[in-house]
């Protein structure tokens, strides 16, 4: 008979956040595969479990897969754990859980913590639809193309940040969806210096113009008003050339397309001038 593999979620920040069931099924696995053996090597000793470990991560997932596929094709059970959160959510896993769901092993999820889910729930925006978009492109074109083809997503949206990289994230975000959009920023969720701050985009990003980011985020960004046009950086830019064109100012031309079309007036300048 085949083994199980189980998803395993672990805590964000707060130890207290392991529940019972996962922590009885970490001790009942034959093996552990774990993103980093080191950072859930500390779990482990906190839960006073010794178990054997495998590694399993975004570089080795091609060689380490098809090893734990055949262990537990061999009947033995395995717990797959991230760093935090659930697996496969932005972190090693997805494909795991496909080589086994194609090879007819059982795969079972216990639920637990996830950042995404916590910063929804904590967010004071809309939750009854949303779009989980995890990490943004770190191209920069691919990032704007990204964030043009969610200007008009009206479901509440949830982007992870790491905080190097919250400002530039912030200034795409205001300059794809406008100064108006209320975010939540949701940082260092279940840990000592917790915060969630409810603005606008335009308010956070001059907030972290005078703060340092520090910590882990989730941004938690509402959707559009429904009905609004689906006009792209390309088309809206089109339609100030015309206006140019037909002699009025770059500066009006862009207000005006800008208020037409819902696109951020920075970007209207950096795509026209
Ligand atoms: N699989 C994980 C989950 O479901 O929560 C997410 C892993 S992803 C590699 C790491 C990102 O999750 C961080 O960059 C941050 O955006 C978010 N994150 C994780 N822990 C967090 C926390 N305590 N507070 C806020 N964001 C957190």
């Amino acid at each position: 008979m085949t083994g199980t593999l189980y998803l395993v979620p672990t805590p964000i920040g707060n130890l207290g956040d392991i529940s019972r069931r996962c922590a009885e099924t970490l001790a009942a696995a034959d093996f552990i595969a774990a993103e980093d053996t080191r950072v859930s090597l500390k779990l482990l000793n906190h839960l006073e479990i010794k178990k054997p470990l495998v590694s399993y991560h975004e570089h080795n997932k091609r060689e380490s897969g098809p090893r734990i596929l055949e262990r537990l094709l061999a009947g033995e059970s395995c717990a797959l754990v991230t760093d935090a959160g659930c697996p496969a959510i932005s972190d090693p896993g997805e494909d795991l859980v496909r080589l086994c769901a194609g090879a007819g092993v059982p795969v079972c999820a216990i639920p637990g913590p996830c950042a995404a889910i916590t910063a929804l729930s904590v967010s004071a925006l809309a939750t009854g639809r949303f779009a989980f978009e995890g990490f943004l492109p770190a191209q920069k074109k691919e990032r704007r193309e990204r964030l043009e083809r969610l200007k008009t997503e009206e479901r509440t949206m949830i982007f992870y940040e790491a905080p190097h990289r919250l400002r530039e994230t912030l200034d795409a975000l205001l300059a794809a969806f406008g100064p108006d959009r209320p975010v939540s920023l949701c940082r260092e969720l279940t840990k000592l210096h917790e915060e969630v701050l409810r603005l606008t985009l335009g308010q956070a990003a001059d907030y972290y113009k005078a703060n340092e980011p520090r910590g882990e985020y989730v941004l938690v960004v509402g959707g559009a008003e429904p009905g609004l046009e689906s006009v792209s950086l390309e088309q809206a830019a089109d339609m100030v050339r015309a206006l140019m064109a037909e002699g009025l100012r770059t500066k009006d031309a862009v207000k005006q397309v800008s208020e037409e079309t819902g696109v951020a007036k920075n970007a209207l300048y950096a795509a026209v001038v």
